[in-house]
């Protein structure tokens, strides 16, 4: 099954198409902790404020000197690791975890991480956020060299590339290994002695360091240093690479310098907005896209109305910008789970209002401003835009805090296929048209660029990852050049 078959798959059974709500399905969070006695109970906590990152499932991995512990789980961090007996089965001072929603790979069991290999030298274990645009193409000479696969994810190539690695010290195994992928990641990978850190060259996946009296602590966020009381470091810096053990802290930087291109979509939708990242709040520069959009795209209207949870913040810096009243006009449903099954085909096909409902007391015969992050397929605004109608609005003006989705990502956050993307195939005209609103403006990059506090996208050094609202791979895409090459071979073939 296909991704999108997948994704289709899992929205029909549960009711929900995954874009269809304000859920993060995407990416992963990382965490670690070296050198406090409740590590694991540090770790579980950790995972719980990175669950935005990904819902799928969660796993820990901790030493306690003399074994590596291993738990891992389908499903939400506090439904797994929230028994007393599970965090003590996770004995030791140091402990890494992972939350995940697949970007590769099926959801089972085995492609949950932190992923553990025992290698000649020892115990490792591996939790990585973001996707790897080579590991296919390295996993088949892997194969080809006797390499045998017990995950369908990414990170498994990782574990492969040290285990055959020539070099003798882990450490250089893992340089050796992190060498040779193409991509973007996050990692955070623990051995018998060290906690290790690393992020791509271009740093496009964040990664934080933290302190907790005498540990160390690393983590996709700072909202997962605040839960357990860390004090924020520092960001891992893009390229580089810490090695944390008993006697401190090492910091190397095995890559060539390249200019750094961190995800701007992190900042647009999938960090929290209580982070920090890269040294600017998040929530903030929300408001400030949303002040942007009000500033190039105004609408006469009475009222301004987030599309819940995604939109509030930028909604709330596009009424003050433009002097409108700020309101809920919808109301979001925060316990609609993936355990949500409707009961019957007539009731699904009723178009029940499982997530959103509007607020018509402050709807009927107002012209609304409606913000949201952004349109992928095009089904939330569509399904938005005629509640907010149906609920008696006079004028529906939808404005989306980013620029249009054209292009799928191959670093880690779950777009569908470019074909699926509305933006990819129709004008800003044609998407207003089919999502029946008065009128529809996106942010322009430029706007974009500057909400973050950048003067603008600056021609061909542009400092952000925006692959997905520009088709600006910062990176090779081997994979996918190789699935390409695969299909027109087989439409050739066919041919003749
Ligand atoms: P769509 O209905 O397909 O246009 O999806 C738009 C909605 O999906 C918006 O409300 C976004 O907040 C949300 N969204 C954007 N990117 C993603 C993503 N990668 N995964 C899940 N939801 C997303």
């Amino acid at each position: 099954m296909g991704k999108d078959d997948r994704l289709q798959h899992l929205g029909d059974a549960f009711g929900t198409n995954p874009f269809d709500d304000d859920h993060l399905h995407e990416e992963c969070g990382v965490f670690g902790v070296f050198g406090h006695s409740e590590a694991a109970a540090l770790t579980a906590l950790g995972l719980h404020a990175l669950q935005h990152r990904g819902q799928e499932a969660a796993g820990i991995v901790s030493f306690d000197g003399a074994h590596f512990v291993t738990e891992r789980h389908i499903g939400l961090v506090g439904d797994n690791f929230s028994k007393p007996a599970v965090i003590e089965r996770l004995a030791g001072n140091r402990a890494i975890g992972h939350t995940r929603y697949s970007t590769t790979g099926a959801p089972v069991l085995r492609n949950v991480q932190p992923l553990f290999a025992e290698f000649a030298g020892g115990g490792f274990a591996v939790a990585h956020n973001g996707n790897l645009t080579n590991a296919r193409t390295l996993q088949r000479s892997l194969q080809q060299r006797g390499s045998i696969f017990q995950s369908t994810s990414d990170t498994e190539t990782i574990i492969h590339l040290i285990a055959t690695s020539n070099r003798g010290q882990l450490i250089d195994r893992f340089v050796d290994a992190m060498r040779q992928i193409e991509g973007a990641y996050a990692i955070v990978a623990l051995s018998e002695k060290k906690m290790v850190g690393c992020r791509d060259p271009l740093g496009v996946r964040p990664l934080v360091l933290g302190k907790l009296d005498d540990a160390h602590v690393l983590a996709s966020e700072t909202c997962a240093l605040d839960i357990i009381g860390a004090s924020f470091v520092r960001d891992i810096d893009p390229g580089e690479l810490v090695v944390i053990t008993e006697d401190g802290i090492e910091s190397i930087r095995p890559f060539q310098a390249a200019r750094p291109r961190f995800c701007i979509f992190e900042y647009v939708y999938f960090a929290r907005p209580d982070s920090i990242v890269e040294g600017r709040n998040i929530y903030d520069v929300r408001k400030r896209i949303g002040a942007e959009l009000a500033l190039e795209s105004p609408a006469p209207a009475d009222l301004v109305i987030p599309v819940p949870d995604s939109g509030t913040p930028a909604a709330l810096g596009f009424a003050q910008a433009a002097n409108l009243p700020f309101e809920l006009g919808i109301i979001r449903n925060h316990y609609v789970g993936r355990t949500f099954i409707q009961p019957t085909d007539a009731i699904r096909h009723m178009g029940v209002k499982l997530k959103h409902n509007a607020n018509r007391a402050m709807l009927e015969g107002k012209r609304v401003v409606l913000v949201d992050d952004s349109i992928v397929r095009g089904t939330t605004s569509k399904k938005i835009v005629e509640m907010v109608r149906d609920a008696g609005a006079t004028e529906v003006h939808m404005r989306i805090a980013s620029p249009p989705t054209t292009n799928s990502c191959f670093y880690g956050v779950d777009t569908p296929e470019k074909s699926k993307l509305i933006a990819s195939h129709m004008s800003i005209e044609e998407i207003n048209a089919f999502i029946k609103a008065d009128s529809l403006a996106f942010l322009s990059i430029d706007g974009l660029y500057r909400a973050v506090g950048e003067p603008g996208r600056n021609g061909t050094t542009p400092q952000f990852c925006d692959a997905c609202f520009t088709g600006d791979y910062p990176t090779r895409l081997t994979d996918q050049q190789d699935i390409e090459t695969t299909r027109q071979l087989n439409l050739l073939a066919e041919a003749v």
